[in-house]
């Protein structure tokens, strides 16, 4: 039986963490002495003055009715790359802990790895970029804390089929991440409806993507309130500012826009997938479930170093495994995939 209890390090298991002003008044108050901020206001608005909700239970209230998952296993952080640091840092023991990567796949789970100094077990995925179980049931050792896998996957583009994940969710007894930075964008479902089938998933999500909010810096993570309460304890007290909390929350109100988006870029995408079918230059397509393409060229660095000469910034992806001659291509405004196409027709 999978027990968090169990698999988080020592050192955060007996860890008594900061309690803040804020954390350790509870009740009614109007007069507020207790944080050291300034009393008199700021050069910007009056609330600035004051520390923002550690815990954002604003912003958590009204996820946990988009999202369909109770407060309790929702963490928010500065951006998707805080909960993937946090999750090392709670689960895994420098020098003596690994985790199980799936290249090609999102580079921050390897940076922050080294970072915290935990070796990666690299399984490729397949030429179709889906998971070698076989291989993953070999790389599976007693210090394997955790398995990263991302889906949609980036750079390819493509969901990791479901019952691979549900295989891995069922047979593993360390922490499954499941990244779905880009889940907004599949026909895939989320896995964040299933957290209470698998006590031993995490879902990231980020509000960077579909969202379009990748300046603000939100990302969350959903999982079973023991996993999350790990989180919190580490985390930095005030991780989200209060104009983030503020924007935010705002943002969360404006569903209708955001899926409108999201459908837009779909069709761009199949717009896109059927223009550079078209081209000469084009060797291979592959399957997209998110707002980009990875792009077989004919020669990739000499068509990524002539779209930089018309302004154009793409993704060279070349140097990578499973990706030799691609480009990673983020579907645009119809103008700017016009111009895109434009430009890739016009390489000699
Ligand atoms: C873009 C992306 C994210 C988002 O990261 P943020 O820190 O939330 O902006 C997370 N995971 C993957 C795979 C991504 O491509």
């Amino acid at each position: 039986m999978f027990n968090p209890h169990n698999l988080v390090r020592n050192n955060i298991r007996n860890l008594k963490p900061y309690s803040s002003a804020r954390d350790e008044f509870k009740g009614e108050a109007n007069i507020f002495l207790d944080a050291n901020e300034n009393s008199l206001g700021s050069p910007l608005l009056k609330w600035y003055n004051r520390y923002p909700d550690p815990m954002q239970w604003k912003i958590k209230e009204k996820l946990s009715v988009i999202k369909q998952v109770p407060v309790d296993q929702i963490f928010l952080g500065n951006g998707s790359d805080e909960p993937i640091d946090l999750l090392f840092r709670c689960f895994c023991e420098p020098g003596v802990d690994e985790v199980i990567l799936f290249p090609p796949t999102y580079g921050m789970y390897e940076v922050s790895a080294n970072i915290n100094n935990i070796s990666c077990n690299r399984v490729p995925l397949t030429s179709e970029f889906q998971l070698d179980l076989e291989a993953l049931e070999s790389a599976i050792k007693p210090n394997t804390k955790i398995i990263w896998i991302c889906s949609p996957n980036n750079p390819s583009g493509n969901s990791i089929d479901r019952q691979d994940i549900e295989m891995v969710l069922n047979n593993f007894d360390g922490l499954v991440v499941v990244d779905e930075a880009y889940i907004n964008f599949s026909r895939q479902k989320s896995l964040v409806t299933d957290l209470a089938d698998y006590p031993n998933l995490v879902v990231l999500q980020t509000l960077s993507k579909a969202w379009g909010l990748a300046g603000l810096r939100v990302g969350m993570a959903f999982a079973s309130a023991e996993i999350v309460g790990y989180l919190n304890k580490v985390k930095p007290p005030y991780n989200i500012s209060e104009p983030v909390q503020e924007l935010a929350l705002k943002a969360l109100d404006e569903i209708g826009q955001v899926n409108d988006m999201i459908l837009q870029l779909v069709e761009a995408r199949k717009q896109l997938e059927q223009d550079f079918v078209m081209s000469p230059q084009v060797v291979k397509i592959f399957p997209s479930d998110a707002n980009f393409l990875l792009v077989e060229f004919t020669q990739a660095r000499g068509m990524y170093d002539y779209l930089v000469g018309k302004g154009i910034v793409v993704r060279d992806r070349s140097n990578v495994l499973l990706c030799d001659n691609c480009l990673r291509i983020t579907v645009g405004t119809d103008a700017e995939n016009l111009k895109l196409v434009e430009a890739i027709n016009s390489f000699q």
